[in-house]
């Protein structure tokens, strides 16, 4: 009989559900990494992301912050070990901190290892405390400047001060940083040193991402483009960089800076693709599955979610999605290839 209710307890999930197969594609990658867009909208308007003028989806079609608990949750109940909240910014999400009180239940259960967001820090100087509060403990913080007049001119609307006081509170609160910067042709190319050895000097990671030719903008990605083996090469002429193999559950690939003693990473999708370790998935805030960030095929998880109170219509369109899961991207970015490879925007499925 006790024998019984222990076993029946194993097999429920903390909402009571019950646990259901962990999800593995068709080239047995284990998907334990979910990325949420919380909302499309952003107070920043980075060039390289968005055009000057975005139209945003109306309000009504968002799912609601019950609604993406649950979404979350069905998801960690099928082995996803990692939910970084994204989008757009997540920080201006109404009602957030909300989202990420009642998803930290799955780090208290010890279903979820890590519950983290990518933000453009506009806002953290309000939230870094009550982010610690909820079980947040790394997060990363996109940054591509140190110079407030370029900040200006890549953000197109925002302040760096604004920025590096989200950073001291982040700090301050004891959360670990990774600065992200997306390594930007004639914008930043000149500061990947003293962007590195100010991060390290503060004992923060630094990553450096390639641009990639997502959503149309404005501008041509060529003139944007710098390939990271590139950038890689001109800072191994001034630092001993030695390649580790440190992993944050995500695509970069560090090496550590004999110099600074810092870790920096490089996330490369176009100079060398890491699809075969992909272990990610991408849902946007109208409950759209993208299987991949680099293809348009996806899954409306909205429909199944509203259909049912319980999740078996949800279960089912997720494993029949991830089923579909490809092989990976291939983003080109030359002379040839200068329209977006894709029309959505980074900020519809996030970082
Ligand atoms: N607003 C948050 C932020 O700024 O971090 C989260 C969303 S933002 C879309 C996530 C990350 O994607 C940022 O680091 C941003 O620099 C990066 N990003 C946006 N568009 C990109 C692109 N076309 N290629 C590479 N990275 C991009």
């Amino acid at each position: 009989m006790l024998m019984d209710s222990v076993e029946r307890e194993r097999l429920l999930d903390i909402d009571g559900a019950p646990m259901r197969p962990p999800l593995i594609d068709t080239f047995g990658r284990a998907i334990s990494y979910l990325r949420v867009s919380v909302t499309d909208r952003c107070d920043y308007r980075c060039v390289y992301c968005m055009s000057e003028h975005m139209t945003f989806l109306p309000k009504a079609d968002l799912l609601s912050l019950e609604e993406l608990d649950r979404l979350c949750s069905a998801f960690v109940a099928r082995g996803v070990r990692k939910l970084r909240l994204t989008g757009g910014e997540p920080l201006v999400r109404r009602g957030i901190m909300t989202l990420f009180s009642s998803l930290s239940r799955h780090l208290a259960t010890g279903q979820l290892d890590e519950l983290t967001l990518t933000t453009n820090g506009s806002q953290l100087a309000k939230y870094a405390a009550d982010l610690a509060a909820h079980g947040v403990k790394r997060i990363n913080i996109s940054l591509d400047t140190l110079d407030p007049e370029k900040f200006r001119a890549v953000t197109r609307w925002g302040s760096m001060r604004d920025v590096l006081a989200g950073i001291d509170a982040a700090q301050a609160a004891g959360l670990q940083i990774k600065i992200n910067t997306v390594a930007l042709k004639g914008v930043n190319e000149d500061e990947f040193a003293q962007l590195m050895a100010w991060a390290h000097g503060r004992g923060m990671d630094l990553t450096l991402i390639e641009v990639m030719p997502l959503g149309e903008i404005g501008e041509g990605r060529l003139d944007q483009y710098l390939p990271l083996s590139l950038v890689r090469a001109r800072l191994g002429e001034q630092f001993t960089l030695t390649d580790i193999d440190y992993r944050t559950g995500g695509p970069a690939r560090y090496v550590r800076v004999a110099e600074t003693g810092g870790n920096l990473g490089f996330i490369t999708p176009l100079t060398h693709n890491f699809c075969e370790s992909c272990n990610r998935v991408r849902v946007t805030c109208t409950g759209t599955l993208y299987m991949c960030l680099g293809q348009e095929d996806a899954a409306d998880l909205r429909k199944p979610l509203r259909a049912s109170e319980a999740n078996d219509l949800l279960d089912a369109a997720i494993d029949e999605a991830i089923g579909r899961k490809p092989k990976g991207h291939d983003f080109v970015i030359d002379r040839r290839h200068q329209r977006p490879a894709l029309a959505r925007h980074m900020s519809v499925t996030g970082g």
